[in-house]
């Protein structure tokens, strides 16, 4: 496979308060949040005409999963669209609790962590071939994943410093306000498996192609912290996907399996100088510095030797070798509009050095939880990159993410759009998921879209034809759906 078909998941945290009296649960925000949905599509799970899933699941998490995409910059795009609608829905939101008196202001945060301790994921989809030796690939993945939150952490401060891992504390910091590359690290515990809740792992291994089972498998890395950067995301997706190509061309590569991936993630996470030795199986100690020296490296040499797949290949090595540089040199100027846990760390010392105050300040926690806000203008993240102090994918202007609120990625995400949008139009209900299309009624018509890739099929545009002739011959115009 020359491309490849990538998705992201995220799942928002949500919080709604007034200045006084009781505000909302995070449960029933979220209720409310949905509400609107839930009138328009009869379900907390609706797919939209832009190709994606937006749904409620037990727990108070809205959850926007990108249309499957075909390239580094529609993924990244469509992440950005998921912000831009769920934020549409606070607006709305927040407008109604006005109206009813009830007030107070709802907030949606992309990070991965509550005030309560409770953690919710960013899941990371990509999708290989059947025949790719699934056991042989996520063994060479997982140390690349467990210290990949060097280059696409989202950065998190620990104002009683980091809680230790069962009975180990696991770092020099221990009691110390501090500040770690990842927010998920602290929450994995086991290296594969297909919990994704209770022994949450890196890689959740339930096999849901959502495509031909018989082609096809999907990777589902739920390791990853949410990335607010559109160049943090697009580093994160590209140098995995790198990493995937030269495993899955068979390639040799040295076994660097950890003794335990889990404590490993704490202890890299907990070091800003990339330098801690961690435990490999073979009982020798590396660093993640060194480990991700060694992929950078071994990935260079295979770009040089297969040329580069797609035109941002560049781009993702220069970035992810500036980011370990700049590790190593404990000075992150050269990453500090780039990379999410960079970009944040300087916000909140500048904020520290101008106060003569340290990480342990509730205002530092404050901002570390409002970088993350979705909504511009309030979100720190946001405000820096409106002002420019956040750097923006090169060749990419927002408007991307803009357009793909309404419009799907080049993939069969394009026909389920279009099914979707033509439904609505025609006033009929459907039942969706990611490889088939329902029409509900007296006469059920289904088309099954095995091929991710597929942007056209026979009777997929049979089924469009025929809605198309309803909308028109309806009279009364349905609802539109009520964030787009
Ligand atoms: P959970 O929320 O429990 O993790 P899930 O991972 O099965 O469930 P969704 O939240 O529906 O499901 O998200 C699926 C993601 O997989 C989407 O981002 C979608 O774009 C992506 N995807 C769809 N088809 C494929 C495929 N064939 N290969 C890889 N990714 C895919
Ligand atoms: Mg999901
Ligand atoms: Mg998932």
């Amino acid at each position: 496979m020359d491309r490849r078909i990538m998705g992201l998941e995220t799942e928002f945290g949500i919080v709604h308060t007034v200045p006084t009296g009781a505000a909302l649960s995070p449960d029933d925000t979220a209720r409310r949040l949905f509400r609107p949905i839930v009138e328009w599509g009869r379900s907390s799970n609706v797919f939209l005409p832009n190709g994606a899933r937006l749904y409620l699941d037990v727990g108070s998490h809205p959850e926007y999963a990108t249309a499957e995409c075909a390239t580094l910059e529609d993924t990244v795009a469509h992440d950005r669209a998921g912000e831009l609608i769920v934020d549409d829905m606070r607006g709305q939101l927040e407008a109604k609790l006005a109206e009813e008196g009830t007030g107070g202001s709802v907030y949606l945060f992309k990070n991965n962590v509550d005030s309560a301790g409770n953690s919710f994921g960013s899941h990371e989809n990509y999708m290989i071939a059947r025949s790719t030796r699934f056991a042989r690939l996520v063994a060479h993945l997982i140390p690349f994943l467990v210290t990949r939150q060097l280059i696409a952490g989202a950065g998190r401060v620990h104002p009683q410093g980091p809680v230790a891992f069962g009975q180990r504390s696991f770092s020099q910091n221990a009691g110390q306000p501090s500040y770690s590359f990842s927010q998920r690290a602290d929450h994995i515990w086991e290296d594969s498996s297909s919990s994704t809740t209770r022994a949450r792992p890196l890689i959740n291994t339930r096999d849901e192609p959502h495509g031909d089972a018989e082609r096809f498998r999907r990777l589902h890395v739920i390791v990853g912290d949410s990335t607010m950067s559109t160049t943090t995301t697009a580093l994160r997706l590209g140098a995995t996907d790198l990493m995937l190509r030269m495993i899955e061309a068979g390639n040799a590569l040295i076994d660097r399996t950890l003794k335990d991936p889990a404590l490993a993630l704490r202890q890299i996470s907990h070091d800003l100088t990339g330098t801690v030795p961690v435990e490999l199986a073979d009982g020798t100690q590396r660093s993640a510095l060194d480990l991700q020296r060694e992929y950078l490296e071994t990935v260079t040499r295979f770009v040089q030797a297969n040329g580069a797949h797609h035109d941002r290949v560049d781009w993702v090595l220069d970035l992810w070798a500036r980011t370990l540089d700049a590790v190593q040199r404990r000075d992150f100027t050269g990453i500090d509009t780039e990379i999410d846990w960079a970009i944040k760390k300087k916000l909140l010392d500048s904020w520290v050095a101008r106060n003569g105050s340290d990480y342990a300040a509730p205002r530092v926690a404050q901002m570390d939880l409002a970088f993350h806000d979705v909504a511009p203008g309030r979100g720190l993240f946001r405000m820096l990159e409106e002002r420019g102090m956040a750097a923006r994918l090169p060749g990419t202007d927002g408007s991307e993410a803009q357009t793909a609120v309404t419009t799907p990625p080049e993939t069969r995400a394009k026909l389920r759009g279009a099914l979707v949008k033509a439904a609505i139009d025609a006033g009929k209900h459907t039942t969706i998921d990611w490889v088939n299309v329902k029409i509900n009624g007296a006469t059920q018509r289904i088309v099954t879209l095995r091929d991710p890739f597929l942007t056209h099929d026979d009777d997929a545009a049979a089924m469009l034809a025929i809605l198309r002739r309803e909308a028109v011959r309806g009279s009364e115009q349905p609802p539109a759906p009520p964030i787009i």
